[in-house]
């Protein structure tokens, strides 16, 4: 794919989140508090341009502070809104708006970049002024100052992701969990974002979506216009402004070479996950939400390792009852019936927060009052979630797991309560599967440590590789600033995983890995190579996870991670796997 940018594009790398590729105009939303404007020389053909976003900026202004000034009016009468008469003397200044005009044509700056210029010493001299009326009149001016910015920056965010009126590519600082699944497919055909890593759970639920996405653009959103064209590339995390018909030609073959291969993929869709030499692995698939199952259907997995509960309980003003979370559940596992469903209880913080529940803002939300910790203080709401999923257990192979478990007490107190809610259920004669699963995630280093204990008290672990990796190594999963240092191929990360495998083996228990590892095809045989029986992986890698599994060994598989395990490199490592599943499985890195 392109190295080098054709002339008249713009090529801005990010990281690669989801796969796929998008053209469109571009909307991008609003982030108040970050204002540091871009300074980039543009182009003589783009000077038109700017000057006419100007002139709309200064229509739209105009509009909004009639809007406000009527409503002041009708509030508190004319006195007061005949403040609003200075701010449109504003907007109407001959001299400030040529200033600008001027501004943008001679320094060859954008809109913004040239009024917030203007604006500035227009304020700083009326701030110097003697005369108080004047004093005053620079507070309308940056009052002013600020509606113009804002309306030049797209920073209004009243963009509503549902109700968008046409196809576009969303580029923004930063999207929320919940804004992301919020996202109309439809409308959205990919979004790019300043912030952000691979496994952030915006990025997740993009490849959940489906939708092509670019994440850690550094400062990307401030370099973007509305309605400017561009192409996303979410499998090499690319996002080129303006691409010539060469590049839109190049990317249309790139599309078809890989419709060809899902058809291919989509043949092995029944077929088991079984390596040539005879090793069968269980293929799961990560959900968020009831509406997934059909995805996790047609990926031909074999059930779900991970159901992410916390996604039915944002985007809403209060919590969902034990009914409705009763109804999620069991409609996943009747869909999916006799595959199991492994739902995992409330997983809240770290990134995903609930509006309506009012938990204080912490110093380190992944480190703080998150998941299983905070599932044990708020006893009616596990109440709930832990009745809804053994209610749903009679209707289909359900299994459960707890999130973020970092020690002994924590599952004993979380399986304790599982035998006061079984029992209550037993009293009102409902029914649900006595012997349900209950496994642990392993995702804290310490759980993997004392996995022998942990693995006395539950049927399986599920390696939850996301946090594994962002606790065993101190990175933060969603800084793309260090990014580069969040490594799943770190040798400390997959001894922490032949720890788990061997506590597991122990007690004669299962190890899935439900973290983004395990739809990542280079990291495919190091995880089956450690013992690794089942692997869950978002619907839309399972075909490509399959395709890999039935053309590689288990013997080299196990040589491989034999290999990793006394390695002192995590990049030699990466390399020698890389380099395998290039060998057997060439057409994955086609993109
Ligand atoms: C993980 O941490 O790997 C995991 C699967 O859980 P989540 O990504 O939801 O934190
Ligand atoms: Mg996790």
């Amino acid at each position: 794919m392109p190295e080098q940018a054709k002339p008249g594009e713009k090529i801005l790398r990010g990281i690669p989140v989801s796969p796929g590729v998008c053209k469109g105009k571009i909307v991008r939303l609003a982030q108040p508090e970050q204002r540091t404007l871009c300074t980039q020389t543009l182009t003589e053909e783009e000077l038109p341009q700017q000057v006419q976003r100007l002139e709309q900026a200064l229509v739209q202004t105009r509009q909004q502070i009639l809007e406000v000034q009527r409503k002041v009016n009708e509030g508190l009468g004319s006195a007061d809104a005949s403040i609003f008469d200075a701010h449109l003397l504003v907007l109407e200044d001959p001299t400030l708006i040529d200033e600008v005009t001027r501004c943008i044509t001679q320094q060859k700056i954008s809109a913004e970049q040239a009024f917030s210029q203007v604006a500035q010493k227009y304020s700083a001299t009326l701030s110097a002024m003697n005369d108080e009326y004047l004093r005053e009149r620079a507070s309308d001016m940056r009052d002013v100052t600020e509606r113009i910015l804002n309306n030049l920056l797209g920073h209004e965010d009243e963009i509503d992701l549902r109700k968008l009126p046409e196809p576009c590519i969303i580029i923004s600082y930063d999207l929320t969990p919940s804004k992301t699944a919020t996202l109309d497919k439809k409308k959205v055909l990919g979004f790019a974002t300043d912030v952000g890593s691979k496994t952030s759970h915006t990025a997740i639920m993009a490849r959940s979506l489906r939708i092509p996405a670019v994440v850690g653009l550094k400062d990307a959103s401030q370099r973007f216009v509305n309605g400017q064209f561009a192409l996303l590339d979410g499998y090499n995390g690319l996002i080129i402004l303006n691409p010539t018909d060469q590049t839109l030609f190049e990317y249309g073959q790139l599309v078809r070479k890989q419709v060809t291969f899902q058809e291919k993929l989509s043949d092995l869709r029944d077929q088991p996950a079984i390596t040539l030499d005879g090793a069968r692995i269980t293929l799961s698939a990560n959900i968020e939400q009831p509406a997934d199952t059909e995805a996790v259907l047609a990926s031909g997995a074999e059930g779900v390792g991970l159901f992410r509960t916390e996604y039915l309980f944002i985007n809403r003003e209060t919590l969902p009852s034990e009914e409705e979370q009763y109804q999620a559940c069991r409609q996943v596992a009747a869909a999916l019936k006799p595959h199991p469903v492994i739902v995992r209880t409330l997983d809240l913080g770290g990134d995903k927060f609930l509006s309506h529940l009012q938990v204080p803002v912490e110093m380190n939300p992944f480190l703080g009052w998150r998941a299983i910790r905070y599932c044990l203080q708020e006893k009616e709401l596990f109440r709930a979630q832990l009745r809804a999923i053994l209610r749903a257990s009679a209707e289909g192979n359900i299994k459960m797991m707890y999130p973020m478990i970092s020690g002994l007490p924590e599952l004993e107190q979380a399986n304790a309560l599982v035998e006061i809610y079984k029992s209550e259920l037993r009293d009102e004669g409902v029914t649900f599967d006595e012997r349900m699963d209950i496994g642990a995630m392993i995702e804290i280093p310490s759980a993997a440590l004392a996995a022998d204990g942990l693995a006395k008290r539950v049927q399986f672990f599920s390696v939850g590789t996301n946090d594994l990796i962002q606790y065993a190594l101190a990175v933060d999963r969603m800084n793309e600033k260090i990014a580069h240092l969040y490594e799943p191929t770190h040798p400390a990360i997959l001894r922490l995983i032949k720890m788990t495998v061997e506590a597991a083996q122990r007690q004669g228990i299962w190890v899935g890995v439900c973290g983004e590892m395990a739809g990542d095809p280079i990291m495919i045989p190091l995880l089956v190579g450690l013992g690794v029986h089942e692997l869950s992986a978002t619907p839309g890698m399972v075909p490509q996870i399959k395709f890999l599994i039935r053309r590689m060994k288990l013997s080299v598989a196990k040589e491989l991670a034999d290999f990793a395990l006394q390695c002192e490199s995590g990049s030699q490592i990466f390399d020698r796997t890389e380099a395998y599943v290039r060998t057997v499985a060439p057409s994955l890195f086609e993109a």
